[in-house]
């Protein structure tokens, strides 16, 4: 299909990128362009495939009506499409790229495996029909591909990443860019974006809608959320990241996410509050920027080694693990009935908010896939089916490091205890009470052994599913033998 382009138009597609401050593709095109469309393709059906979480839909649904809005300053409308077959999503682009008359699309590059090979079919397709594609360089502080060893190889080990990566970045800082100015003209037929789905996206969703006080959309909490965290809680972050009871993380994951925040946002905030941020790499600020920084070596990952976004291990031979296939005690992993408090209240925050503090995400990771032998990826599926802020690259990062398969991973020999990392991480049993009501009476004392209390009988709580120490021994073993076959 040759379209007939109007040399002013182009289109933006939206992916993980919705927001239009600091969004490389929407700045672009509104740069070269004076009519833009906007447009945003929901895949139901690909969601559903890829176990995508119901409240993180619901999430993107609320954020891109504030997104709409936001566009519609500018004088651009956001055409919000579902379309069934993720296959089919080029051929749609192309159609309505011929009926707007638009000889370029931009989008922001993403780098998961199926995403990719999507691009590269919307690629050809559109240059078919003699429309212009650019792919940009967004979702990294420092692109994917720029970060490479001596040997022009990619990083495999986080330290000297994280070195390279900010002598990189002091050369030459990559800081977030302000929104486009509002286009002077609209010439765009209502029919292209405002008659759209007044509430985008309820069809995708056979559900009732989440509680959207809990996370919410607007700019403003957001921007608040950023600052507010950049100013009154990072410089204590480095002392209390670890504890669940605490308010000592940011929360901003869900909206790093879906792109309604974008990581130079982060970073950006976090140097204009503490200018010396880089420098005092054991003060707070730096701590906080080393975790962005984890964010961009799993996306690094995933790029150059496509395999890790194909559901393969890092580590071949991990393959080899005899992991156990037990239904039931997936079952009980899941629902928070382990026995162990600390392990099943995070499973019951998960449940109930989309949400898990990364303490508790590396303890019930390391218990699934350690105690219970259970392969990582029943573990990563679940918890992409129940967060807000479910991202390939970090998640799989994350599983893969606990259930050492991963790359500059925990080794298979250091296995945690779940009773310890309570104790430790939290002391008094705060979190625990907050999220297992059955263990309300236990004294402090035996909160995070609540078997060995003398009231054990009367708890409706569930005693410890497997024998740690046992358990950690036949890990160990299971490891040993895969590696010694391969
Ligand atoms: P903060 O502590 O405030 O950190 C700021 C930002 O840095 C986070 O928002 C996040 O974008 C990034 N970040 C922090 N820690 C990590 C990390 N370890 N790896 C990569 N990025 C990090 N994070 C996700 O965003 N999505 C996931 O699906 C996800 N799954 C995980 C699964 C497992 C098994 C593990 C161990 C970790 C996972 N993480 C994931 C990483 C981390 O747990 C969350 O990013 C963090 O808990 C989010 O809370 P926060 O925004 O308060 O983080």
């Amino acid at each position: 299909m040759a379209a007939t382009n109007n040399s002013n138009r182009c289109l933006v597609w939206f992916r993980a990128d919705l927001r239009t401050v600091d969004n490389t593709a929407l700045i672009q095109a509104c740069q070269k362009y004076s009519s833009v469309l906007a447009v945003f393709i929901a895949t139901p059906e690909q969601w559903a495939a890829h176990d995508t979480a119901p409240i993180q839909i619901d999430f993107i649904r609320r954020r891109l009506a504030v997104l709409r809005s936001q566009l519609a300053e500018l004088n651009i409308p956001l055409r919000i499409e579902s379309v069934a077959d993720f296959n089919a999503v080029p051929d749609y682009l192309v159609t309505l790229a011929h009926d707007w008359q638009a000889g370029h699309v931009f989008c922001n590059k993403q780098y998961e495996w199926n995403e990719r090979q999507r691009d590269l079919a919307a690629g050809h397709a559109l240059a078919e029909a003699g429309i212009k594609f650019s792919v940009l360089e967004d979702t990294c502080v420092l692109a994917a591909g720029t970060i490479l060893t001596r040997q022009g190889e990619p990083f495999r080990v986080f330290t000297p990443f994280r070195r390279e990566w900010l002598r990189q970045f002091q050369q030459s800082p990559a800081l977030a860019q302000t929104a486009p100015q509002p286009l002077t003209r609209s010439d765009c037929d209502p029919r292209f974006g405002s008659e759209t789905e007044s509430n985008p996206g309820q069809s995708w969703l056979g559900y009732p809608l989440a509680d959207s006080s809990l996370w919410p959309v607007d700019e403003e909490t957001i921007r608040d959320a950023l600052m507010r965290f950049c100013i009154e809680h990072v410089a204590d972050y480095g002392e209390q990241r670890d504890f669940p009871a605490v308010e000592g993380t940011s929360k901003l994951s869900p909206y790093l996410a879906i792109g309604a925040l974008s990581a130079r946002q982060c970073v950006s905030a976090i140097l204009h509050e503490h200018p010396q941020a880089l420098e005092k790499q054991d003060a707070g600020p730096f701590v906080w920027l080393n975790e962005i920084i984890w964010r961009e070596f799993y996306r690094h990952l995933i790029d150059a080694y496509p395999k890790v976004s194909r559901a393969q291990p890092f580590i071949d031979w991990t393959k080899q693990v005899a992991w156990h296939s037990d239904k039931a005690a997936l079952a009980r992993w899941q629902q928070g009935e382990t026995g162990f408090p600390i392990v099943d209240a995070a499973m019951r925050q998960l449940k109930a908010t989309g949400w898990m503090h990364n303490r508790l995400r590396m303890i019930t990771a390391s218990f699934l896939t350690k105690d219970l032998l259970i392969h990582w990826q029943a573990g990563e599926q679940w918890f992409m089916s129940h967060l807000i802020d479910g991202d390939l690259a970090s998640n799989n990062g994350g599983w893969q490091w606990a259930a050492s398969t991963g790359t500059d991973a925990q080794p298979y020999f250091r296995v945690f205890n779940p009773t310890t990392q309570g104790k430790k991480f939290d002391p008094n049993g705060e979190f625990i009470r907050t999220w297992v009501k059955e263990l309300d009476r236990v004294p402090d004392k035996y909160i995070h052994n609540p078997h060995e209390w003398s009231g054990a009988a009367s708890l409706a709580y569930p005693p410890p599913m497997v024998d740690h120490k046992l358990a950690r021994l036949q890990a160990i073993e299971a490891f040993k033998q895969a590696k010694a076959a391969a």
